[in-house]
């Protein structure tokens, strides 16, 4: 080896050992050379930083000291270290303050180098820690949900609508095991008939476009017994915003359901008969107007009443005039088409409002009631009580379009009825 060669070994020398103060200097992380008792010899601004908050009166000399208030233990996992070298402690998590004072932690790795020289490696991960500490809170809520909070179900689906993930709650809402659902759809217990299939579709369809979409669904436990349920479906995307698939969050509302459809009753039917009651009617039959004006087409009215009914109440009792309304309206709905309406307008007198019915049609339903309620009877200890009704009726024309004049037609036409004899049907059209 010449002179010339030495000189370049020492330039190169020099240089690396430049490079490794410049990356100590710049490094993100704080470093610490120190000999085995923690006496500090080197370290970089990071590491300064980082232990600044718990350096008190005797300054930054030793790191072991320096940290003793929070990790005491460091002294001893050094001391008990019997290799020659490695790792004596790996991302060994030092709270330096409390959560409460803003929850600085630090990781930790101190690397026995030789004998003399232990290297300490500090990384701050507050936020690391405060993300882990919040996630989870957020597990045990929503383990909570999973599996302790009655009447929730939460559930996942793939982008297709497919079940591809199920927990406890949602076997305790449906009764289903997790391989009894997964890869099944929503129809799995949901009622939903085969010739509506697409309204979840459609659902789904909601949920990506708006993020989430709510309905009520009417549901099927495994062991028979339906419940009803309302349904959150959220859409789940990836760290890239990709779409992913759905989360479903299912609520049983079943008695909220019925106890908001009894309220519903008692707000839109007579108590007595279930028919639709008087204020109830004029909102449909606005609606049904309104619709028969759009489309072109005729609505009928039916204006019934009972013949001599003061009679059944006189020879029988109040209780049984009651049956003998309840029974007319029996008869007449098994009569009367879905899409048709009974109301009871007062004491003993109905209106039946036929949607899409022309004058002939009306006749024909008219004398239908008649003769099925006349057929009818009343089965009280024996005996049978009859009854029959007197019904006045009337179809939309150029001149009689509204509401108001079909029942002012209808009602003229049941008097002519009653005239006529009872137990009869009158169109006023036809009338004498
Ligand atoms: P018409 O053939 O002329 O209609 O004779 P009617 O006896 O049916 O008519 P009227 O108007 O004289 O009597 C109606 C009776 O209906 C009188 C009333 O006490 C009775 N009524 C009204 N509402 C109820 C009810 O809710 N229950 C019972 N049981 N009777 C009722
Ligand atoms: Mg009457
Ligand atoms: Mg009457």
């Amino acid at each position: 080896m010449n002179m010339n060669d030495t000189e370049q070994d020492n330039d190169s020398a020099e240089s690396e050992y430049e490079a490794l103060l410049s990356f100590m200097y710049l490094s993100p992380v704080g470093l610490v050379r120190t000999n085995p008792s923690g006496k500090i010899d080197m370290l970089n601004p990071m590491a300064t930083q980082l232990l600044m908050p718990l350096v008190k009166s005797i300054g930054l000399e030793n790191l072991f000291e320096t940290l003793a208030s929070v990790s005491p233990e460091l002294r001893n996992l050094v001391a008990s270290f019997k290799e020659l070298c490695g790792s004596i402690c790996v991302n060994h998590r030092i709270h330096v303050t409390s959560a409460a004072d803003g929850g600085v932690v630090l990781a930790c790795t101190i690397v026995k180098v030789n004998d003399d020289v232990l290297i300490t490696v500090l990384t701050d991960i507050s936020s690391q820690v405060a993300t882990e500490r919040r996630l989870r809170q957020t597990d045990s809520w929503l383990d909570a949900i999973y599996t302790i909070v009655n009447d929730f179900a939460v559930l996942g689906l793939t982008k297709q609508g497919e079940i591809n993930s199920w927990s406890p709650s949602a076997e305790r809402l449906t009764g289903f095991t997790e391989s009894e659902s997964s890869g099944e759809t929503l129809r799995h217990f949901c009622n939903i008939s085969a010739s509506d299939v697409h309204v979840l579709d459609e659902h789904l369809a909601f949920a990506r476009e708006e993020g989430w979409h709510s309905r009520d669904y009417y549901c099927r436990h495994k062991s028979g017994y339906s419940f009803f349920a309302q349904a959150m479906i959220a859409v789940l995307r990836e760290e890239d915003d990709e779409f992913s698939g759905y989360t479903v969050v299912f609520r049983d509302i079943t008695e909220r359901k019925v106890s908001s459809e009894n309220l519903a009753d008692l707000l839109t039917k007579d108590h007595l008969t279930g028919a639709i009651n008087r204020a109830h009617f004029f909102n449909l039959a606005e609606k049904e107007f309104a619709r028969a004006n759009r489309y072109r087409q005729s609505i009928s009215i039916l204006m019934l009443d009972a013949d001599h009914f003061k009679l059944v109440n006189d020879n029988w009792g109040h209780p049984i005039g009651d049956e003998v309304l309840k029974s007319i309206v029996k008869v007449a709905e098994g009569i009367l088409r879905p899409a048709d309406t009974i109301a009871r307008f007062g004491g003993e007198e109905f209106v039946v409002m036929l949607p899409n019915t022309n004058s002939l049609e009306s006749s024909i339903i008219a004398e239908r009631l008649r003769r099925g309620i006349e057929a009818s009877s009343v089965n009280v200890k024996g005996l049978e009580i009859k009854i029959t009704v007197s019904i006045g009726y009337t179809s939309m024309n150029e001149s009689r379009s509204t509401l108001k004049q079909l029942l002012s037609s209808a009602d003229s036409a049941l008097y002519l009825a009653k005239a006529k004899g009872r137990n009869c049907i009158v169109d006023i059209d036809s009338a004498p």
